[in-house]
């Protein structure tokens, strides 16, 4: 890592380019660019698109929300060679949503340059992506466990690919695809360009960027990291067998337009939600829904419709989740950045809103580190649990 550079940026650096045009991107790009709507690059934009477009191999820190899939998509669009055809990018990604999102996100930045994207991932059916891969997509954005499905079924090969982007590469590791990533890695040419970006960079992520990437320039961009700034925190007490009672109660009397409800576990979750839905719209989110039902949760959530939202944290981490009146901790987070992610759903871009944490009886260890660490700004809910339905 010595001969590296070290990048930091807090989108206040005056010496580097503000405009898209001063990226010299390529008229389509710019074209789409400015279909999105879009003003002006990020600074996760405009550090790591030049490098990029000229060919280095970068390890970005940046969290979701930075902009970072078009850090790296436009790059990626840039340097496809539609008309040379052949796989020429691969972008692994942790979920199917998220393969789903970056491949959306890949194909309207690639418009105008005609780039095929094919997305694969595991929980679908594998027809229909067997067929996309046959048809010669330009970019792959993939889950790993179903890429080297593929791979092994010789349905198409990596041997052409110029440029591998390992996304939320933190989150990939977490869940266990690090053997799946490093397999996918060797079946690559040795002089791909490599980008890695991660939330964060635990000793893994160093680790694999080391073995993986070549003389990597390190781009670490501050925030927009989540934080409790501009949100209540309330805490009720309550035994476990009457968390349900209290969250049917808060959801009544608090001004609720849209709560986000944390559960620890898929089946937590799908069992909470199917108990509240018995009396208001609600829905789940967790990794053992198909993916269809699992969109049409989000869509329903994001669109107004179901104004309450059962998740799981893996499901929630990386998603586009609209901001939330309401988040509340039914189940206590595992630990405190956990809390801080979960937390900073609400009250973005400066609204305030309301985190809600139900203290169980096994909760108290974690509740007292939270408050520890979190501050002091905690207000015990004047919640009555016996509040009868109006
Ligand atoms: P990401 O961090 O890639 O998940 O992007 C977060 C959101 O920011 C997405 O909804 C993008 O469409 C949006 N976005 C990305 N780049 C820009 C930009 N330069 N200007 C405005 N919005 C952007």
């Amino acid at each position: 890592m010595s001969a590296s550079v070290l990048e930091a940026s807090r989108g206040s650096d005056t010496a580097t380019p503000a405009s898209f045009e001063a990226l010299q991107l390529s008229v389509p790009t710019l074209a789409a660019v400015r279909a999105l709507r879009w003003q002006a690059p990020t600074p996760v934009q405009v550090r790591a698109v030049p490098l990029l477009l000229a060919g280095r191999d970068v390890a970005v820190q940046a969290q979701t929300g930075s902009g970072k899939t078009a850090a790296y998509g436009i790059p990626l669009v840039e340097r496809v060679r539609a008309s040379a055809g052949g796989l020429q990018g691969l972008v692994l990604v942790p979920t199917r949503e998220l393969a789903l999102q970056v491949g959306d996100h890949l194909r309207s930045l690639g418009q105008g340059h005609r780039v095929r994207v094919a997305r694969v991932y595991g929980g679908a059916s594998m027809a229909a992506q067997r067929d996309a891969l046959r048809q010669h997509p330009h970019v792959v954005v993939a889950t790993p466990g179903r890429l080297l499905d593929f791979l092994r079924q010789g349905v198409f090969r990596l041997g052409s690919v110029r440029t591998v982007v390992l996304d939320e590469a933190d989150r990939m590791l977490d869940m266990g695809f690090l053997p799946d990533v490093e397999r996918i890695l060797r079946a690559t040419p040795g002089d791909r360009q490599t980008a890695l970006f991660s939330a964060t960079l635990p000793p893994e992520v160093t680790g694999l960027v080391g073995r993986t990437l070549r003389d990597p320039v390190w781009v670490r961009i501050q925030g927009p990291v989540p934080t409790v700034e501009g949100v209540r925190q309330f805490y009720v007490e309550v035994a476990e067998q009457d968390k349900l009672q209290a969250l049917r109660v808060l959801l009544r009397t608090e001004a609720v337009q849209s709560a986000l409800v944390f559960r620890r576990t898929q089946r937590g979750a799908q069992k909470l939600a199917d108990a509240l839905a018995r009396k208001q719209p609600t829905a789940a989110l967790h990794g053992g829904m198909r993916q269809r039902a699992r969109f049409a949760a989000l869509r329903e959530f994001a669109s107004g419709r179901v104004p309450v939202l059962v998740v799981t944290n893996v499901a929630a981490r990386g998603l586009d989740l609209p901001q939330v009146s309401h988040v509340v901790n039914f189940d206590m987070p595992e630990d405190v950045e956990t809390y801080v992610h979960r937390v900073g759903r609400t009250a973005r871009a400066g609204a305030t809103g309301i985190a809600i944490t139900l203290v169980g009886q096994y909760d108290m260890e974690m509740f007292d580190r939270l408050r520890r660490v979190v501050g002091t700004r905690w207000e015990r809910h004047p919640l009555n649990l016996y509040a009868r339905s109006p």
